[in-house]
Order: C-alpha cells, then structure tokens, then sequence
C-alpha cells in the first residue's frame, strides 16, 4: 500500500468524522455503522483485544511506572532526557502556579500573554538561534498554524513521505498541493523541485523521523532548497534535546548555522517535560503569525505550569551535559544488542529504536509478552505506519540505566525476530 492509500484510510468519512462516541459504551453509535467504520471497528476490536494500547498509568512516567499496582518498565516514553520529574523543572511550575494560577483565562492575543511566555519564547528563540520564537498549546497545532497560514491552493508543500500526521492534516487544510519525495532520498527531492510549479514551494522534513529514528540530511536539503528558491521548514519534535552535543537540534548536529531554515518547529512534551509546541524563525513572521496564525490567535494560551517547565527544562538541558552522553550511550547499547539478538532496527541511529516485527498480529502479541514482563513498549501499526510494516517502537532515556536495559534484553529474548 502506498502513502496516498494510507492517508485515506487514516482519515474518517465525513459521516465518521462528526459522529462521536456510542452513548451507551457497547453497541456502535447508529452513525458508526458505515462500511469504513466497521473496518476502522475491527481494527480498534483486535487491538483493544491485547490490552496494551491506553493503559493507565498511576505514577509518572520515566523510565519506570505503576500499572494495576505493579510496577513497570517504560520503553517507549519520549522522555528522552530523563527530566520527567526533575526536581528544577517541578519547582519551577510549581512556582508559576503559585504565581499565575492555573489558567490564562485567554488566547495571546488578548489577555492571555504573561511574563513566562514572553520570557520562555526568548529563550526559545536564542535555544535555536533564531531572532523570535512564538508557542502553541501543542506541537501539532504548530504545524497546523504554520502550514495554513503560509499555504495556500496556489501553493506547493514538498514533504517527506515519512512526515507526522500533523503535516499532511495541515497540507490538506491549507488546500496546497502536495508532492511527496522518498525518505531522506535528495535525488528523488530533486526531482520533485524540478517539476514546475505555479506559486511557493515549501518543504518539510523532520530533524528525527518519529517512526524510524533516522536524521534528515540537512545539509543537503538546504543547498537545495537554495537552489531552487524554495522554503524549508524542520519538525524538531524528537530533534529537540538529542541532537547536538546540548540538545539544540539537527542544525548543532550538523555544526550548521540555524539561518538555512526558514521555519524552526519544535514540541514541548518530549524531551522537554511539559506540554505545547513552538515556531522558531525570523522576526517579521513570528510577527505576522501572531496575528494570522488561527491556533494562535484562537486557541487558549500555554499554562503557566508548561510554560515554567519548559522554560526550566532549556536551562536544565544546557547545564547537565552528562545526559545527553547517557542518552547516546543508552540508545547505542539498546540497539547494538537488539541487532545482535537477530532483532532488525531498520535506519535508526538515534533514541527512536523501531524493532521491525513487520506483522501486524505479530506485533501486538510481541507487545503483550513485554506487557506480562512488566515492560511497556509501544507497538505501532497500520496507519501509523504502512500495512506490513508493524513495529515496537521504543524510546531510549538518559534515565535508563545497564539493569532496567537489561531486563527489557532479557524479554525481548522470548520474542521471535521478524
Ligand atoms: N511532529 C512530530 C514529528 C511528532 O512526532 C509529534 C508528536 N508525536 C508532533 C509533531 C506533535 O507534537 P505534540 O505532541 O506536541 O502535539
């Protein structure tokens, strides 16, 4: 199935898409007994049949976590860094509720811009070198603000096959056309940009792809990208924290100055402990999308909490040095002795560790068996990712330590490689 097939499938009818839950809780809503429905219900019916999927949790997560009173093992948490919990980072939105309370009581742009978003988009905006930052409720609705406002039906957005799916729901809002060129394949970008267009190009790249845990070439992209008077734009939701030797993102990886991107995207809820999204760019468009940007403009402000978490989290990233080692360490050893187990890790050379099992059923009974161990590693399958292509994704954290990686070694044993 090609990517096309698969955003079709991943998008609800309009007859679904207003329907809502069945009130009832057991039998399916009257407006839920389409055909796509039905399919989209087995699906839903043999997941929720492996119980690992929306499982609650009753402590924070980290590298460890209580599920029905027992403890766990969590493999699969963006904490990349470890700071779930960070003594600094929990004073500090502690602090702000004392000081703010709990809500803003409005959007930005009227009354609900405080001291600790101006001060955190500062520090965004020096974080990735760029002259201004502005912050979103969510990572997602970053994209969406960005791609909407800028785009438009003249327009074309060059996005890689691999990108989130909050992207390709922005291209498909902002009415732009949409190109598609190979994972990380230039050449094939190339071939793309040559083809003729009426108004802007943009592409889209991601620092780290979330599903594959593998780079972007950057340094490439931007030479083409000024070769072919196009924009680029660069989702660092997984970027953030792990790349470079401080976490400031792909552009430190590459020992790159932050000027070559146009559009900056980042989230707050990875590595960085809290919630919300940001932008990151020059002066005059973060000023322009303050007033246009519709997530921005009509949408409730950052908490004083998330903004005083992520704010703590930026400084805490720059001075303790040694997680980012950790880190490093920890994804490289978790991988190696996947590898060495026959277990395939497909293009991963970051945190993000998808284990291939490649079937779907295979996956999710995978899950399972790591579930009764105690150990809580996400399984992701069509339409997440392609049909045939199921996998366990797993994160690994600074927070990590030999033994816990050693437990999860030790139950992936059990499992057959694909
Ligand atoms: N972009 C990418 C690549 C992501 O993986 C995600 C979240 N998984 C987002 C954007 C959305 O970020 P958030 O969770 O902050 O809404």
């Amino acid at each position: 199935m090609n990517s096309l097939d698969q955003d079709r499938a991943a998008v609800p009818t309009s007859e679904t898409r207003d329907g809502g839950a069945s009130q009832d809780g057991e039998r399916p809503a009257r407006f839920l007994l389409d055909g796509e429905a039905r399919r989209w219900s087995r699906l839903i019916d043999q997941a929720e049949s492996y119980e690992v999927l929306q499982r609650t949790l009753e402590a924070k997560s980290g590298p460890h976590t209580v599920i029905e009173g027992r403890e766990f093992v969590v493999i699969s948490a963006y904490d990349y860094l470890g700071l779930i919990g960070h003594p600094l980072i929990d004073a500090a939105a502690a602090r702000a509720i004392e000081e703010f309370g709990t809500g803003t009581g409005g959007v930005r742009l009227l009354t609900g811009t405080n001291s600790l978003h101006t001060e955190l988009e500062r520090d965004l905006a020096a974080f990735k070198g760029t002259e201004a930052a502005m912050t979103f409720s969510s990572g997602f609705l970053a994209n969406i603000a960005v791609i909407t406002t800028l785009m438009g039906p003249r327009d074309r957005v060059i996005l890689d096959e691999c990108c989130h799916r909050s992207i390709r729901d922005a291209c498909r809002m902002a009415d732009a056309s949409v190109v598609r060129f190979l994972h990380n394949d230039v050449a094939d970008l190339e071939k793309k940009l040559r083809q003729p267009a009426r108004g802007r190009t943009l592409i889209v790249i991601e620092g780290i792809y979330s599903m594959d845990g593998d780079i972007c070439p950057l340094p490439e992209i931007v030479e083409m990208k000024e070769r072919f008077g196009a924009f680029l734009m660069v989702d660092e939701a997984h970027a953030i924290g792990v790349l470079g030797p401080t976490g400031r993102g792909t552009q430190d990886h590459f020992g790159m100055p932050s000027v070559g991107v146009d559009i900056w995207m980042g989230s707050l809820s990875k590595a960085i402990p809290a919630s919300g999204g940001f932008l990151a760019g020059d002066a005059a468009l973060i000023r322009f999308l303050r007033y246009v940007a519709s997530p921005y403009v009509f949408s409730a402000a950052l908490t004083p909490a998330s903004t005083a978490a992520a704010r703590a989290a930026l400084e805490v990233m720059l001075n303790e040095h040694d997680r980012h080692r950790r880190l490093a360490d920890n994804a490289e050893f978790l991988r190696g002795s996947l590898n060495r187990m026959g277990f395939d890790t497909g293009t991963s050379t970051t945190p993000v560790i998808p284990v291939l099992l490649r079937n779907e059923e295979h996956t999710l009974r995978a899950a399972r068996t790591l579930f009764e161990a105690g150990i809580l590693a996400t399984p992701v399958c069509f339409p997440a990712v392609p049909r045939g292509a199921a996998r366990l994704r797993l994160c690994a954290s600074a927070a990590h330590d030999r033994d816990t990686l050693d437990v999860v070694l030790r139950a992936f044993a059990a499992l057959t490689p694909a």
